[in-house]
């Protein structure tokens, strides 16, 4: 008899034990899904934006996700992309590939990265452009000194004269707009992607704007200009980019790809 209940005890007790474990694994899950693993940005900017740029353009003849396959193999198996891509040329998908004698955690890196490259879309085509309509010149100044070293630069400096046209990089819903004392005449856009695009210093903002109004890619923002902190300074559109969980990341190699993006879209556009 108390043989039994001591053994129906130690089972509850297990049982407690499992429902513990499982609910603990699920919400490692779930936070784990939700954070963007700490190598994605340094890979996404290794990319050279020639490579991206080919593998948008060959990409169209594969399918919607077809440029983020080539980017994946390109960057992660270039000794073996010939063979895997001659095989999606020939209507086999990513999922179907057969990867021959590459080892098993080379393929599962391409698999992820194709994943990653899908999820965060920065380089699908047709889905950003380049802020800047007109001449303009920039270098990478993230994290550089302000103020005297009491914070660094969070976003990319494009110079310009003042009155160039300026327009939203992507699609989002404007979350700020007017001023404030750094940015001066400032522009933020909550981009379909969650991330939050801001323009600031400008010499005018575009009289349609409005607070909660959605945007489309290219539509204009408005004119380029030095206002707030940026009194002093040569004209300039000071671009950010915050994730959801308020890191500014670095906008410059973005920029780098989606600037050729624009520029080879217009080259379509003269020739037609
Ligand atoms: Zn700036």
């Amino acid at each position: 008899m108390l043989d039994h209940i001591l053994h129906r005890r130690l089972q509850t007790l297990a049982s407690v034990l499992v429902l513990f474990l499982v609910a603990i694994s699920g919400w490692q899950l779930l936070h784990r899904s939700s954070a963007i693993p700490s190598e994605f940005y340094p890979y996404l900017y290794s990319l050279p934006p020639e490579m991206v740029v080919k593998a948008q353009t060959e990409g169209r003849k594969l399918g919607s996700e077809g440029w983020a396959a080539l980017l994946a193999i390109r960057s992660t198996l270039p000794e073996s992309e010939e063979g895997l891509i001659m095989q999606l040329r020939k209507g086999r998908s990513f999922q179907d590939l057969d990867w021959g004698g590459i080892r098993p955690e080379q393929v599962k890196l391409a698999q992820d990265r194709r994943s990653l490259l899908l999820k965060y879309p920065y380089f699908e085509p047709n889905r950003f452009t380049f802020p800047v309509r007109g001449k303009y010149w920039y270098e990478d100044s993230f994290g550089a000194d302000r103020e005297g070293g009491k914070r660094k630069h969070e976003g990319t400096d494009l110079f310009g004269a003042e009155g160039t046209p300026l327009i939203s990089v992507s699609a989002g819903k404007v979350e700020q707009l007017g001023w404030n004392r750094l940015g001066g005449e400032r522009v933020g856009v909550r981009g379909d992607d969650g991330n939050y695009y801001y323009y600031a210093h400008l010499q005018m903002i575009s009289p349609q704007l409005k607070k909660g109004r959605r945007v489309e890619k290219g539509e204009a923002i408005g004119m380029m200009g030095h206002s707030g902190d940026a009194l002093t300074t040569p004209d300039h559109l000071h671009f950010g980019i915050e994730l959801p969980n308020g890191t500014w990341i670095n906008p410059y190699p973005l920029l780098k790809v989606w600037e050729r993006q624009a520029a080879n879209a217009k080259d379509v556009a003269n020739r037609v």
